[in-house]
């Protein structure tokens, strides 16, 4: 049966280019899109097709829901792989899609609604009997209100924006004479990222592992779990080295773990591939934090351990087909790590675009570039600063970090700043090596005391 006959990638980089390795080997033609300044871009030369949607600016081309979707129509285009990012988390994109009479590959809007409002997922779950860190039930609409239940869980808190995502609007608050200040922050921060300032409050835990589940379900009942992916090492709430297992993993904690994330998937009778993310103290107590309703940038790592391709998973959800893995089909084998190499300064992590003069990926058995990078090519200052992800898999986490440091050094990449120093200075230390870290480790081990700063 043929899947799809032709599909548009609303998206650019390493993951348009990773959409369309995946149809091309489903036999499905691709459609790429572009801004006017990426005319070279990779992903539009690697597509069946390309179109220009508008200039460089997000607004004017990636995020241009009629250009996008008049492509789809000009190209007679089925379906649409939105990617991470960009319209991948915006219900009125799905809507539109679905309005337009194209397949948008991913969840139902209202499961990106939900996904979307941290404050509602959290009460969803709640009422399903999914464990979260104690806070308020629903939205803190006044500056009393928290106070009120700041007072009742106990400080320190941490004040989270609804409609928030990489780490903005969310302010650790210590103590009651704070509150005021950073309830008004955290409000205006919120607002210029999201056009929203609703805010939430949950109780702040002071060391904490960020634990995230990969599921897939076909919406017809059927839901497995791709077991578990650490991403505690992160720089300002944002995510810079991935690894699944966990660390901390045993079976019994991945079972605990994978079944609490298949019962969220449930609650939200969510369909297509996504990641419950979970907070795990140090009792190994788990909390739900919340949902991405898209394939998300760590998980080629869940690929490696598992040997599942989670994109033609998406296609063939989106296509209609039933779940064909049971959960006790579902195999773990040995140990993945993933770095995201960013174009930017590695001591001040500022952006550094340009042109690259020389790129030499790494290679060799268990190693994996995703990237859309290439000699010559000019990584634009206008969207993310992500140019390649490095992702090795070795038989054990020790293995693998040997890979890992390995692949790193032979890395090359020549006329821009990247942070594989960065990265080469976290394998090698020795916290990180014994796997004893939490999601505080890079404000240690930064003497210079300008990186990962706690959300104050
Ligand atoms: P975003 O969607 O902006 O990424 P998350 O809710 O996923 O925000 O939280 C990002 C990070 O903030 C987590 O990975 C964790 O490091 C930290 N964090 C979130 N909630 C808490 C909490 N209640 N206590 C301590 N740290 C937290």
């Amino acid at each position: 049966m043929k899947l799809f006959r032709k599909i548009l990638i609303a998206n650019r980089g390493e993951i348009a280019i990773r959409v369309i390795r995946a149809c091309k080997e489903l036999d499905i033609r691709t459609v790429a899109i572009f801004s006017d300044i990426e005319r070279d871009a990779l992903h539009a030369r690697l597509a069946d097709e390309a179109i220009c949607i508008g200039p460089a600016s997000p607004s004017q081309s990636y995020l241009n829901i009629p250009a996008i979707l008049s492509a789809a129509e000009l190209t007679d285009s089925e379906a649409i792989h939105p990617g991470y990012g960009f319209l991948s988390e915006n219900s009125h994109f799905a809507e539109a899609c679905a309005t337009s009479g194209i397949t948008f590959i991913g969840p139902s809007p209202e499961s990106i609604k939900i996904g979307g409002d941290k404050s509602k997922a959290r009460q969803v779950m709640k009422r399903r009997g999914i464990p979260v860190v104690p806070g308020s039930d629903g939205p803190v609409s006044t500056e009393e209100m928290a106070v009120r239940i700041a007072k009742k869980i106990e400080f320190p808190v941490i004040l989270k924006a609804s409609a928030g995502g990489g780490g903005r609007g969310m302010r650790v608050v210590g103590e009651e004479k704070e509150l005021s200040q950073a309830f008004h922050m955290a409000q205006r921060e919120s607002f210029s990222a999201f056009g929203s300032g609703e805010l939430y409050l949950e109780k702040y835990l002071p060391s904490i592992r960020h634990v995230e589940v990969q599921i897939i379900s076909d919406g017809k009942g059927n839901i497995v779990h791709l077991g578990e992916r650490d991403c505690s090492i992160q720089r300002r709430h944002q995510k810079l080295i991935e690894e699944a297992p966990s660390p901390l993993s045993t079976e019994k904690f991945r079972k605990r773990i994978g079944e609490l994330a298949v019962r969220a998937a449930r609650a939200m009778k969510y369909k297509n591939v996504g990641t419950i993310e979970f907070i795990v103290d140090e009792d190994q107590t788990i909390y739900f934090m919340e949902v991405n309703t898209r394939v998300q940038v760590e998980h080629p790592v869940t690929e490696e351990l598992t040997g599942i391709d989670i994109i033609k998973e998406q296609i063939n959800i989106a296509a209609g087909l039933l779940l064909s893995l049971k959960q006790n089909q579902i195999k773990f084998s040995g140990h993945a790590i993933e770095c995201r190499i960013n174009a930017e300064d590695p001591e001040r992590f500022i952006p550094s675009p340009g042109r690259i003069s020389l790129f030499l990926p790494p290679g060799g058995p268990g190693v994996r570039v995703d990237t859309a990078a290439y000699t010559g090519w000019t990584v634009p200052s206008q969207y993310d600063s992500m140019i390649a992800k490095l992702i090795v898999h070795a038989k054990n986490r020790e293995d693998a970090i040997a890979k890992m440091k390995t692949a790193l050094d032979g890395f090359v990449i020549e006329g821009i700043k990247t942070t594989i120093p960065f990265h080469k200075k976290i394998l090698n230390h020795l916290d990180f090596v014994m796997g004893d870290f939490d999601t505080h480790f890079l404000e240690r081990i930064n003497e210079q005391g300008n990186t990962g700063k706690s959300p104050s």
